[in-house]
């Protein structure tokens, strides 16, 4: 079990910058997600903390010792990867006791231990089997099997459910997360699904061009963005930015956009020039005599709610409502905003003004 404390943590290759300042804490047993998209740094900060790759500078702390130059054998952290590599020779049994056995652990210990570890992952029936012919699934729970079995200080997943199909993928996840939740060790999981972060993440770390963009725990990130990279990549249909220049004037609790007027927070009020209304489709109302207008484009059905595509006057938005309500491409409908979940981001910045 371990806290682990990640200090002003910068990665150089040559003059490419991977990973710039970053600072995060992860504390014990925590499902820590580090999210972002393809090429944001992710896995090199998985790596300076497992100790696969040595930070340019920067420090971690592992239980506050600092470890930062210490090489991967001297951290006791397990790493999953995403091709779970198997020793493809051996059975169920010896792939999960082989780090013991390098370890010279005795031999009735590793068979207790390894009972254990059967046992938790529900997959005493196939130590005996060679690996070869096993499931995706069974092959991702023997490589778990292998990590959990040292009892490590803390787990590093990198996409390791990346290779199985949606419908299987989804299912490992949950037993993953249960997996957490019985065993409590501290795990660091590297994803670019946001859904999977969302889902399973005790907290995550959004990250893009090697700069952290936000760190909290999911509910805080999907309602309170931090940035508009942040508003654009966790959500599905992701946000809705709404352009205007303007003024929000302090006292007058509104936001003017195209002549018509919406209530905001206080704490947004007296923000000023290109501004960028940001709001979720779920948000995004329907009602016949709002004065703000829109077109409908068009209405993708979801089951109970169905996604409406709308032109307004100051660009094309996504709401998402009940599927009972009657809509069609043409339509002219009015909207209205729930003040309580508008964000108002700087353009220049990109930043939430809060
Ligand atoms: P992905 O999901 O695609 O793996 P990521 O967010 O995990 O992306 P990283 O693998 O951390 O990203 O890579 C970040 C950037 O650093 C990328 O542009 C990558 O090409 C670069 N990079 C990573 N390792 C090296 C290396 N050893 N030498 C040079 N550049 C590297």
């Amino acid at each position: 079990m371990a806290q682990i404390i990640i200090k002003n943590l910068r990665k150089d290759f040559g003059d490419f910058t991977a990973v710039q300042e970053s600072s995060f804490t992860i504390e014990d047993g925590e499902f820590f997600m580090l999210l972002g998209p393809s090429g944001c740094g992710k896995t090199t900060t998985l790596r300076m903390i497992a100790g696969l790759e040595l930070p340019t500078s920067g420090e971690v702390f592992i239980d506050g010792e600092e470890v930062s130059q210490k090489p991967a054998r001297e951290r006791d952290i397990a790493f999953v990867f995403q091709m779970f590599a198997l020793y493809p020779h051996m059975n169920v049994r010896n792939n999960i006791s082989y780090p013991l056995k390098s370890q010279g652990m005795p031999k009735a210990q590793i068979k207790q231990k390894v009972a254990e570890v059967a046992r938790i992952l529900g997959i005493e029936d196939i130590l005996g089997k060679p690996v070869g012919g096993l499931s995706g699934g069974d092959r991702q729970r023997v490589a778990l099997g292998r990590a959990i079995v040292r009892e490590p200080k803390a787990f590093m997943m990198d996409e390791p459910l990346g290779a199985l199909d949606a419908e299987f993928r989804e299912h490992m996840a949950e037993e993953l997360r249960a997996l957490h939740d019985r065993m409590g060790a501290t795990t660091v999981y590297v994803t670019h699904d946001q859904l999977e972060a969302m889902q399973m993440g005790d907290k995550i770390v959004v990250m893009n061009h090697g700069v952290v963009e936000q760190f909290g725990v999911p509910q805080e990130i999907y309602d309170w963005p931090a940035t508009m990279f942040v508003a654009d990549f966790i959500g599905s249909p992701s946000m809705n930015f709404l352009h205007f220049q303007g003024d929000v004037a302090k006292g007058d609790s509104t936001v003017h956009l195209d002549g018509h007027s919406f209530y905001v927070p206080e704490q947004l009020q007296g923000a000023s020039g290109d501004l960028v209304f940001g709001i979720r489709p779920e948000n995004v109302s329907f009602s016949d005599s709002a004065p703000y207008r829109a077109l409908v484009v068009a209405s993708e059905y979801l089951g109970t709610t169905q996604i409406v595509t709308l032109d307004t006057p100051n660009g094309t938005i996504k709401a998402r409502i009940p599927s009972d309500r009657p809509v069609k491409a043409g339509d002219a409908v009015g909207l209205t905003f729930n003040p309580r979940n508008v964000t108002l981001f700087d353009k220049g910045t990109g930043k939430a003004l809060l």
